[in-house]
């Protein structure tokens, strides 16, 4: 999400040797510390930018159960460094079949439909959090728990993060929502979406 005026749009380049580049510099905020904050921080903080995580939980643990690694994300992964430490502690699943109680079938995924070498990784959740994690802290990621951010106020110049206490929190020249599914900053920012329960 962006939350400035100054900049509409940033891009981030995934390819190893950009992540050490310096680019303009600037203050980021992001809320949320789960998959998504810990790898948007990680690289933003390398291609040179000051980055700050709100969380709202009072300790950024590993915690949850497992998920399927897709071949996606395992290309960001490998870029970031940390696929084979990652695949050392996974299970290599080359597809997955699902049924119905009635013996229907509901989910039948074969991996090597999608071309050679491609398959999942099942993946403790804490496993692959700790380890970007680890990269946030390798990379001077500033980290504010106990921090639930409710709103946001962009001034036309900079954007200011407000949490539960009516504290605000800034300025930022841009503010990234990974607050997960339930994002209240999306809320805030009035985007569209939809849920379901
Ligand atoms: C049962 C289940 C199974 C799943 N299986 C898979 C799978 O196999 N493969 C897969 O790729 N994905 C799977 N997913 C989805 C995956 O878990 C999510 O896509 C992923 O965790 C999203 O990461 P995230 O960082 O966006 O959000 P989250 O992991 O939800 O992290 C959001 C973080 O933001 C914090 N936060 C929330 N609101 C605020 C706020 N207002 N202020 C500050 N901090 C806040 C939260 O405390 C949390 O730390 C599964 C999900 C579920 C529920």
């Amino acid at each position: 999400m962006v939350a400035s005026r100054r900049l509409s749009c940033i891009t981030l380049d995934l390819q190893p040797q950009s992540l050490n580049r310096k680019q303009t510099e600037m203050n980021i905020a992001v809320s949320g510390c789960g998959i998504a904050g810990t790898a948007v921080s990680h690289l933003l903080a390398s291609a040179g930018h000051q980055v700050t995580i709100f969380e709202q939980a009072a300790q950024c643990q590993a915690i949850g159960a497992g998920i399927m690694l897709q071949p996606s994300g395992q290309v960001v992964l490998d870029r970031l460094g940390i696929l084979d430490t990652i695949a050392r502690q996974a299970a290599k699943l080359e597809g997955i079949e699902a049924f119905l109680l009635s013996g229907r079938p509901l989910i039948e995924l074969n991996y090597g439909h999608l071309g050679d070498n491609h398959f999942a990784y099942g993946v403790h959740r804490g496993l692959l959090f700790q380890q970007l994690m680890n990269l946030c802290n390798q990379s001077d990621v500033r980290l504010h728990t106990s921090t639930q951010i409710c709103d946001f106020r962009n001034d036309g110049n900079d954007v200011y993060v407000i949490d539960q206490h009516g504290t605000q929190h800034g300025p930022f020249d841009f503010l990234v929502a990974a607050d997960g599914s339930r994002s209240r900053l999306r809320t805030a920012a009035k985007l569209g979406s939809r849920t379901i329960n």
